[in-house]
C-alpha cells in the first residue's frame, strides 16, 4: 500500500490530529539519549483506545509495516528507536489510572501512567497505599518499567516490577486482544496464579509480542514509621559483604549503592573525577519501615548490632548517618531518598545530554569483582567510574549497573563510549551477571552465549505470535 494511504488508513483510525509525519516530529522519536544510532520512524499515531490499537495492529499486518511501541522513549537502551522506519505507537494518551482498588491493594492502569502520575494519585486520594519507584524520571511509565523488569524502591523484599503485575490486557499482533491472569478468568485482577503464565509471554519481551493495554500492579500498604541512613564503606568489598548481611536480617525495605563520584556529581563536580585516598567508595542507602514506634527500634537495634559486628572485624565506614538529619543540611540529597525522582546531576552532567549505561542482575556472591574490574575499564577509557547496586528478592540476586553521562555530539566521544559499553558488558556476562533492558547490540551477545534450546523457544514464541514480524523488528536480537 502507498505510504500516502497506510497515513490516511491510520487518521482514520485514531483522528487527524493524532497521526503526524511532519519532519520534526520523526526527527525528535528518531532517537533516544543513548549513543543506539538513529532511526526515523515514517508515522507517530496517539491512539486513545485499545480498540484503536487492535485496529492499527490490522493495518500494520496487512501492510507488513513495522510498529514500535513507546511512552517515553527513556528506558536508557534506545530500544523505541524504530530500527526499520514504519509506525511509533506512543501511547501517551491511554493514561487513565482506571482504579485504584485498596481492599484487594492494586492499581489497574493504561500503560501511559506515569509513575509521577500514580505518586500523585496515591498521594492526594488513596494515602494508605503505597507503589515502588524507581530512579527514572517521574514522566516514565509504570506499565513499561514492570514490562522491563524494572529495579525499585521495593525491590529488596518484593523483587522486580514485573514481579509486581498480577494481571494484563494485551493487543496481540494479529490485533487480537487477550486477558492474562485472574482478570481472564474473573474479571477481578488480583493474581497471576493459579494459571500458565501468560505474563512471561510479554515481560522481559521488549514490546516484541504484544502492545499491553491494562495493567494491574500490586500495592503495598504504607507504613507508619519510615527510617532511612546512609552508611559509607570504604572498599567496594566491605560495601557488598554489608549489604548482603543486611539484607539477611529480613529487616530491610530497600538497600542500595552508589558509588562515591555520584556524591561528587550532585554537587556539581564536573570533568574527570576519581576517588581521593582516604575517601568512602560507596555511599550505602537502607531503609526500614515498621507500624510501631517499639518496632521501628527493634529493628534499629538489628541493623546497629550487625554494623556493630563490622566494626569489630576491623571493616572501615562512616554511620549509619540519618537522612532526615542530612536532608536539613544538604537538601540535594532528597533526589536519592523521594521517589519518583529526576536525577538532573546524571541527566545534565554531559554536554547536550547524553546517558547510557550496561545495566544487570546477578549473583550477589559475586558482587566485588566485576564492580572493582568495570569501574577500572570506565576509568580506562576517561569516565568516571559511576555506578550503582541493588538488594533484589531478599538478596536472593543482586543489580549492577554502569553508568556513563556522555556528549553526544562528539562522534570520538560516542566511538570510545560503544568499546567501553561493549567491553563492560562482555565482563558482566563473563563474571554471570545478564544486562537488562538490552539493547540490540547486547541482546546479540547474550544469545550468543545462550543455551540453543532457549534460543530455539524464544525464536518459536516470538514466531508464533508475530509471524510477520511487525512488532519492534531489530531489537531483542531479531
Ligand atoms: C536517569 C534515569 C534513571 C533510571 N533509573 C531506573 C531505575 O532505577 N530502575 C529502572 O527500572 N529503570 C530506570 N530507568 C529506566 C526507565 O526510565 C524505566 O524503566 C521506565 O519506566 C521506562 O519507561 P518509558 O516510558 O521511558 O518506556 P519506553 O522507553 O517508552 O518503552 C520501553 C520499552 O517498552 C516497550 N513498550 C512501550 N509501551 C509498551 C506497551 N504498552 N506494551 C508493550 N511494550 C511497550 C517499548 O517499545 C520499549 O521497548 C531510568 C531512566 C533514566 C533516564
Amino acid at each position: 500500500m502507498e505510504k500516502e494511504n497506510i497515513k490516511k488508513r491510520l487518521e482514520e483510525i485514531a483522528g487527524k490530529e493524532w497521526v503526524r509525519d511532519d519532519a520534526a516530529t520523526l526527527f525528535l522519536y528518531s532517537r533516544d539519549m543513548t549513543e543506539n544510532e538513529p532511526h526515523a520512524p515514517d508515522w507517530v499515531v496517539m491512539p486513545e483506545k485499545p480498540e484503536q490499537v487492535q485496529a492499527v495492529m490490522r493495518l500494520a499486518n496487512e501492510t507488513l509495516t513495522p510498529v514500535t511501541p513507546y511512552v517515553s522513549g527513556a528506558n536508557v537502551g534506545g530500544l523505541t528507536i524504530p530500527v526499520r522506519g514504519g509506525i511509533i505507537l506512543d501511547l501517551k494518551r491511554m493514561n487513565r489510572i482506571l482504579e485504584i482498588n485498596e481492599s484487594d491493594m492494586y492499581a489497574l492502569l493504561e500503560p501511559g501512567v506515569t509513575f509521577g502520575h500514580l505518586r500523585a494519585e496515591l498521594d492526594r486520594n488513596h494515602p494508605k497505599a503505597i507503589y515502588t519507584y524507581p530512579m527514572a524520571p517521574p514522566f516514565t511509565s509504570v506499565t513499561c518499567n514492570a514490562l522491563l523488569d524494572g529495579l525499585c524502591n521495593l525491590s529488596h523484599p518484593h523483587g522486580a516490577t514485573s514481579d509486581w503485575i498480577s494481571s494484563l490486557e494485551v493487543v496481540l499482533p494479529s490485533g487480537e486482544l487477550a486477558r492474562i491472569g485472574s482478570a481472564a478468568i474473573t474479571g477481578r485482577w488480583v493474581s497471576r496464579v493459579p494459571l500458565p503464565d501468560l505474563a512471561g509471554l510479554f515481560i522481559g519481551w521488549q514490546g516484541l509480542t504484544g502492545i499491553v493495554t491494562k495493567i494491574a500492579v500490586q500495592l503495598c500498604p504504607k507504613p507508619a514509621f519510615l527510617k532511612r541512613a546512609f552508611i559509607l564503606p570504604y572498599s567496594y568489598s566491605t560495601a557488598y559483604e554489608m549489604m548482603r548481611e543486611l539484607s539477611w536480617t529480613r529487616v530491610l525495605d530497600d538497600i542500595a549503592g552508589l558509588s562515591w563520584v555520584a556524591g561528587k556529581m550532585m554537587y556539581g563536580r564536573h570533568g574527570p573525577i576519581t576517588r581521593d585516598p582516604g575517601e568512602p567508595g560507596f555511599i550505602l542507602f537502607i531503609e526500614y519501615s515498621a507500624n510501631t514506634r517499639a518496632e521501628l527500634w527493634s529493628k534499629t537495634m538489628i541493623v546497629n548490632s550487625l554494623l556493630k559486628d563490622f566494626e569489630k572485624k576491623g571493616k572501615t565506614f562512616e554511620g549509619p548517618l540519618d537522612i532526615n538529619a542530612i536532608l536539613r543540611l544538604f537538601p540535594e540529597y532528597t533526589k536519592l531518598a523521594n521517589f519518583p525522582t529526576t536525577l538532573d546531576f546524571l541527566l545534565d552532567y554531559a554536554e547536550s545530554g547524553g546517558f547510557t549505561w550496561v545495566g544487570s542482575y546477578g549473583p550477589t556472591s559475586n558482587w566485588t569483582r566485576p564492580t572493582e574490574k568495570g569501574a577500572a575499564i570506565m576509568e580506562k577509557y576517561g569516565f568516571p567510574p559511576l555506578f550503582n547496586c541493588r538488594s533484589m528478592k531478599g538478596g536472593h540476586y543482586g543489580a549492577l549497573r554502569f553508568l556513563i553521562p556522555f556528549d553526544r555530539r562528539d562522534p570520538e566521544v560516542t566511538k570510545k563510549l560503544r568499546a567501553c559499553l561493549e567491553e563492560i558488558c562482555d565482563l558482566l556476562l563473563d563474571e554471570g551477571f545478564i544486562p537488562y533492558k538490552a539493547p540490540n547490540w547486547a541482546a546479540k551477545k547474550i544469545i550468543s552465549r545462550a543455551d540453543p534450546g532457549w534460543v530455539n523457544l524464544l525464536k518459536a514464541v516470538k514466531k508464533t505470535l508475530d509471524p510477520n514480524g511487525i512488532l519492534n523488528p531489530g531489537h531483542w536480537g531479531f
